[in-house]
Order: C-alpha cells, then sequence, then structure tokens
C-alpha cells in the first residue's frame, strides 16, 4: 500500500506547477478538481495499481479536467450538415455589421426606451419600426421574442374568447412544440377547422363566419407542401372575405423573407411586403430564417391593429432586449443596399454559394482531411468529393434543395459513428451526418477554411 505516498492537496497547492491552476480557475475550482483527481489515484491503487502519481502529473490531470468542464457547450462548430438554417444549430448567422451592433449595445447604456431628441420616454420598437415598414410596406411593425412568440401575441390579440379560423390544410407542426391548434388554445382563441386537408374552398371560410370570428388565420405551409388534387383560397381572395364580414386576416409567414430570392438563383418564396399587400392585416414572420437575424418574431401590419398588440400585457413577456434589438436594426439596414446584400448577409451568402466553388474547396481539403484521418484514427477510412443537396432548413422552400459538394468518408464497421464521435469532440466540434453508410460533409457552410484544416490537426495529436 502506497496510499501515503500521494501528495496532498496543500503540497500539490504549493508547487510552482500549481500557480497556473490558480491564476486561470481559481482557489475554489483548482482544490476540486485536485481532490478529485487524488480521489482517483487513491481508488487507483486500492485497486491493486501500484503507480503513485508524482505532483507534476497531478496537477495535469487537473489541468486537463478544468479545461473541459469550462469549455463551453455553446462554442462554435463547422455546420457541415449541409442544412444552412440549422434549428438545433442556431439558424442564421450574423452579418459582422450585427455582431459590431450587438456588441456595442452589450457592455453600455443604450437609449432602448429613451428619445435623446425630446429626453423623454421612447418605445423600443422606435429603434426599427421605420426601417421594418421601410421594408415591407407596412403601416407599423413590432418586434418579439420569436415568431412563435409572434403567433401567439397576434392571436390572442386578435381573437382571445373568439373563433380563429383556419384551413385544415394549414394546421401545421413546425417541430418541437410547435403545433398550430396549441398555440391558438394557448393564446385563448377556439379553434375552427375548414375545409379538408388538400382542399379549402372560398365556401368553407365563408360557412364559418358569425358573430364570434375574431380572425382568419392563413399560415405558410412553410415545411411540407400538399401536391396534387389541391385547392387553397389565396390572400388576396381571403382578405375580401375577412374584411366582408369585418374581421382582420392574420398571416404568419414563417420564414418570411424581405427580398425576391429568384434574383439570388433561389426559388422564390413570398416577401413579406407582397403579403402585406395582398391585404392580410397583420403579418408575422421570423427573424432568423432567410431574413438572416437574430432570433426575433415581427408583426407587422395595420397601425390600430399594431397598437392593440403592443397594449396587450403578454407584450412585455415576449419583448427583445437591447443587444438582439440592436443586430436587427444593423442587419434590417443591410437589405437598404439590395446589390451587396449576397456579400453582406451570411445566410444568403451561403444559400447562393454556386456548387462549383464549393467542389473545388472538397477538392483542396479531401487529401488533408484523408492524411490526419490517417495519422490520427488509423487506415481504414476512405475520402472522396462527393455531391450532396444542400437544404435550406428551419422550414423554408422544404422540397427545393441546392447542388453542393462535400467529403464522404467511409470507414470499416462500427467505425463511422465512433468516427462522427471523434468529430464532435473537436476543440471546435465538426458536425457532419451520417448518410447511405458515409459519414457526409457538406462544405456548402464551411466558411473559415484553414480553422478547418487547423481543427482537423487535432486528430493527429494524442
Ligand atoms: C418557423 C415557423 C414558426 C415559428 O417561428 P420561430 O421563429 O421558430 O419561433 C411559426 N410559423 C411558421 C409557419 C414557421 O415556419
Amino acid at each position: 500500500m502506497r496510499l501515503r505516498d500521494l501528495p496532498s492537496i496543500s503540497a500539490v497547492l504549493a508547487t510552482p506547477a500549481a500557480s497556473t491552476l490558480l491564476d486561470r480557475h481559481g482557489r475554489a475550482a483548482t482544490t476540486d478538481a485536485l481532490r478529485a483527481v487524488l480521489a482517483e489515484a487513491r481508488a487507483a491503487l486500492l485497486a491493486g495499481g501500484d503507480t503513485v502519481p508524482d505532483t507534476e502529473t497531478v496537477v495535469a490531470l487537473a489541468l486537463t479536467r478544468l479545461e473541459s468542464a469550462s469549455r463551453s457547450n455553446l462554442r462554435p462548430l463547422f455546420n457541415l450538415t449541409g442544412t444552412v438554417l440549422h434549428t438545433n444549430l442556431g439558424r442564421a448567422l450574423l452579418a459582422p455589421e450585427a455582431m459590431e451592433a450587438a456588441l456595442a449595445a452589450m457592455g453600455d447604456p443604450v437609449a432602448l426606451e429613451f428619445d435623446l431628441d425630446s429626453g423623454k420616454r421612447g418605445e423600443r420598437d422606435d429603434h426599427v419600426r421605420a426601417l421594418v415598414c421601410e421594408l415591407t410596406g407596412a403601416e407599423d411593425a413590432t418586434v418579439v421574442n420569436n415568431n412563435a412568440a409572434a403567433v401567439l401575441l397576434a392571436l390572442n390579440t386578435l381573437a382571445k374568447g373568439r373563433d380563429a379560423i383556419v384551413s385544415r390544410g394549414e394546421l401545421i407542426e413546425i417541430g418541437g412544440a410547435f403545433r398550430m391548434p396549441d398555440i391558438m388554445a394557448q393564446a385563448g382563441a377556439r379553434l375552427v377547422e375548414v375545409g379538408t386537408t388538400n382542399r379549402t374552398h372560398a365556401k368553407d371560410y365563408k360557412g364559418a363566419l358569425t358573430a364570434e370570428t375574431g380572425v382568419i388565420l392563413k399560415v405558410h405551409t412553410s415545411n411540407y407542401r400538399i401536391q396534387g388534387f389541391t385547392k387553397e383560397v389565396l390572400a388576396p381572395e381571403l382578405a375580401d372575405i375577412a374584411h366582408g364580414a369585418g374581421v382582420p386576416l392574420l398571416n404568419d409567414l414563417g420564414s418570411g423573407t424581405l427580398v425576391d430570392l429568384s434574383t439570388h438563383g433561389l426559388k422564390r418564396e413570398p416577401t413579406v411586403r407582397e403579403a402585406v399587400a395582398e391585404g392580410a392585416d397583420l403579418v408575422t414572420f421570423s427573424g432568423d430564417k432567410l431574413l438572416g437575424g437574430p432570433q426575433a418574431g415581427f408583426i407587422v401590419g395595420r397601425r390600430d391593429l399594431v397598437a392593440a398588440v403592443n397594449r396587450n400585457p403578454m407584450k412585455r413577456a415576449l419583448r427583445v432586449d437591447k443587444v438582439r434589438l440592436a443586430a436587427i436594426e444593423a442587419t434590417l439596414k443591410l437589405y437598404r443596399d439590395p446589390d451587396r446584400l449576397a456579400q453582406r448577409l451570411p445566410t444568403l451568402a451561403l444559400l447562393s454559394r454556386p456548387k462549383a466553388e464549393i467542389e473545388a474547396q472538397a477538392r483542396r481539403l479531401a487529401p488533408i482531411l484523408a492524411q490526419a484521418l490517417a495519422q490520427g484514427v488509423g487506415d481504414g477510412h476512405t475520402v472522396e468529393v462527393c455531391d450532396c443537396a444542400s437544404q435550406i432548413g428551419s422550414g423554408a422552400l422544404p422540397l427545393d434543395t441546392l447542388p453542393s459538394a462535400g467529403l464522404a468518408v467511409r470507414a470499416g464497421g462500427g467505425a463511422l459513428t465512433q468516427l462522427a464521435a471523434s468529430f464532435r469532440a473537436l476543440s471546435r466540434p465538426i458536425i457532419g451526418r451520417i448518410e447511405e453508410g458515409r459519414l457526409v460533409l457538406d462544405l456548402r457552410c464551411l466558411r473559415d477554411e484553414a480553422g478547418f484544416v487547423a481543427t482537423l490537426a487535432e486528430l493527429s495529436r494524442p
């Protein structure tokens, strides 16, 4: 038994090597880590082991522990899944202009609800209202936490205790707990379903209108398409029906885009401006989908209805903070210069990246990945350049994939899941997807190629 040869915590703390630990992590965390390392060493000795770690080894083990515990799970990673707006990976990447604005707002007071001209109280929406109205043609606008909040708040304002009429073909689930019928129930609106899954007619809406109707809701079926024998009532006609009965039309666009995507080589998705022009009284859309900003939800439309939304006490619970507001404002400003938007807005830059460019990148990186795997993980892997089909993600244009390229790794046995796990364990995790017996890294979203190469080099270190 050599338990007494183990150094004590105070002895380790007194060594010069321990001062690095203390400097970086403080006394409490350092002592905890040393205690854990020594407890493990003691257990190993009791189990029959015969190596007593010296103080340097103890310090090194404690350092590894402390560093891995202090590493954030929210640290940046490489999204090589092929889904550009990946909800689980945080959706849109902010433009440098938006990051700068957010950073500036973080550490200092800002005139969030303060009018610098008059010295009186202002409204936080004032910072983006004019911009949103300019870009969408709406009379008024407000911003909340996300689009789910926007829909909840708009419905609660327009139809609490009243009927909300919606087509059976539009009762969508977005994912997670966002199901339209549940949101309507939480908003206090009574769901009145009309039509059938594949066909809803004008007469279906008309037949459901009563004195109890609070709103007609139209939902953009972002994440699926009904094809074949189908019929939907388009927004302009639905607006006429709603207005004929004196009720508002709420159009939930979901992603909502501020520009015509076909000018950027993508399929068209309805723009917010179109939805407003088609007669919707309120339109809701997300900030971090195609718009390319931070998480946010916009409610735009008629001035009297936006005012009613702002008077709703729920608004306070759903509003955005100064940091996001600053990022939203800076993002929206980029839209004033449509010619350079695709260069400046990362979401659009990634979505419109030409396949040839991605393929050239894949050719550059294939030998580098192959070498890193051979040195670090061992033989038995093959790496080849492959065609990919990227997705926009977040439910936008679900049927339209973008031709892309990437790297496909093949490995024997259960090695692929093991390999995917090693990629996830890197200091900057690399996230791909396993498909047809290959680990595929779609390179559409790889912006920092040098950083990627440096991260791959970690594979070949012990
Ligand atoms: C994505 C989406 C939502 C939810 O928006 P979040 O910004 O994720 O809260 C609501 N409705 C539709 C149609 C959507 O596509």
